[in-house]
């Protein structure tokens, strides 16, 4: 008999409710502060930011929160995603390991991103907001909004970090296609660009920067919000559809994870895939080995400091507690663009910090190793972010391959590298290169960081 390998959900099974973390956390979160008196935020400090919808989600703690009809509607272009069992790069490793992925590269942006963008532009919507101004690194967040935003019919402004406006010009034009506007940032179109470019002109830019920009930009304009693609909690409780399909996507296939993974820049896909999974936990079932796998160029989780930081270079957004590089901290220009952040999302710090999850470093060499392997054994170009939790899945079957257990992985695939080729490219002619942790910068910018 052939052996499945593909655990297929239908539309109408796409969940009817995301999961909120909140409502099981066993440990208290720390409140955000704002950005100028240090005090806690209320909802009113947020309105010119966020419609109030997703400002209540940031703060709710009902477990489960519906998701809006128009919203599982633009879900049902890509949802559910497919589960998939791994069996060939199994084989390859000769594991006896079961190796599964969730697959989000289904997305008409080639990410899970739009899992949040969808119903950020619908809640904005609703509000009667005209326009969207946000960051990007990578390019997929942008695209992610840009999609989002022609379904609802809001503009979108894009500030795009410069090290991958010039990496990855097709990311642009996916942009421009949907209809967004697209400026490297740091750009002259804000104070805090213009401040940045005054000091270093050649700057690669970084998220922490594009995110002042997109800040002042909606706080100067009535009509405008802003969007932001991780980090914070209610874009953490969108992508827990990945999760919750996850769970039912297993179950078909008869089989409990022992080990769940994903890659982590903000928090995003990390938390999608594993909070449904502890929330089972928290509520009284087995305990799962969940790792968040991060660049050894920007390794937050893993070398960072918890402590209240800005999520911004200019100290305009929010502060939170965070695992964090300190936000003036700008990381070397990988080529997996959408982990070079300086902080984490306060959630998957806090899980962290009290040890529920586990957090790895990977240079980026052996994740593109890993990523080729995966493309010639499953057929899939992953994105090089999530090319890490790849390479951190296949440590593990080799593991399990050395002590003869039979472990079930289950790890993200965050989305396709069909935009990040230039990336493969250069890794297959030998030009790409590791980076060291950069201890010193680190240091540095860590003192910047009020504990
Ligand atoms: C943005 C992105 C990431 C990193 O963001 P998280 O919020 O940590 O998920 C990872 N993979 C892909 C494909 C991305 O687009």
């Amino acid at each position: 008999m052939v052996e499945r390998t593909r655990f297929l959900l239908d539309e109408a099974q796409i969940p009817r409710a995301w999961y909120n973390i909140a409502a099981d956390l066993p440990v208290e979160q720390a409140p955000p502060l704002h950005p100028g008196t240090h005090q806690p935020l209320g909802p009113a400090d947020l309105a010119p930011l966020f419609p109030m919808a997703l400002i209540l989600q940031e703060v709710s703690t009902e477990r489960e929160i519906e998701i809006p009809e128009p919203v599982r509607a633009l879900y049902a272009q890509f949802r559910p995603s497919p589960l998939v069992r791994a069996l060939r790069l199994e084989k390859a490793l000769d594991t006896p390991a079961h190796i599964y992925y969730k697959y989000e590269g289904t997305s008409p942006a080639g990410s899970h991103k739009p899992n949040t963008a969808i119903p950020q532009a619908f809640y904005n919507k609703e509000e009667g907001i005209k326009r969207i101004a946000t960051e990007t690194g990578a390019g997929q967040w942008g695209s992610a909004l840009a999609y989002a935003g022609a379904m609802f019919g809001i503009e979108v402004k894009v500030y795009m970090v410069r090290a991958s406006y010039d990496q990855k010009p097709y990311r642009r034009l996916l942009m421009e296609t949907y209809g967004a506007s697209v400026v490297a940032s740091p750009s002259m179109e804000t104070e805090a660009g213009r401040a940045i470019l005054a000091e270093h002109p050649d700057s690669p830019g970084s998220l922490g920067m594009a995110i002042s920009e997109a800040v002042e930009d909606t706080v100067k304009r009535e009509d405008t919000h802003y969007a932001l693609g991780s980090v914070l909690n209610h874009v953490m409780l969108h992508q827990t559809i990945i999760g919750e399909e996850s769970i039912i996507q297993m179950e078909m296939a008869g089989e409990e994870p022992d080990v769940i993974i994903a890659c982590a820049g903000g928090g995003s896909n990390f938390a999608g895939l594993a909070f449904p999974w502890l929330g089972r936990t928290f509520r009284g079932g087995r305990k799962y080995q969940v790792i968040a796998v991060e660049p050894e160029a920007a390794p937050s989780l893993s070398r960072g400091r918890y402590a209240y930081d800005y999520g911004d270079t200019a100290k305009m957004a929010p502060m939170v507690k965070m695992y964090t590089l300190g936000h003036d901290f700008v990381p070397e220009p990988i080529h997996a663009g959408g982990l070079r952040y300086h902080g984490m999302s306060p959630q998957v710090s806090l899980l962290k910090h009290h040890g529920f999850i586990e957090a790895r470093s990977l240079h980026q060499r052996p994740c593109f190793e890993a990523g080729i392997q995966f493309a010639r054994t499953e057929g899939i170009v992953p994105a090089p972010e999530s090319t890490h939790a790849i390479k951190a899945a296949i440590d593990i079957a080799l593991e399990a391959k050395a002590s003869g257990e039979k472990k079930v992985i289950l790890f993200n695939l965050s989305g396709h590298g069909f935009f990040d080729l230039t990336s493969y490219q250069r890794f297959l002619a030998g030009k790409l290169e590791d980076y060291e942790y950069p201890a010193e910068e680190v240091k540095h910018a860590l003192e910047s960081v009020e504990v």
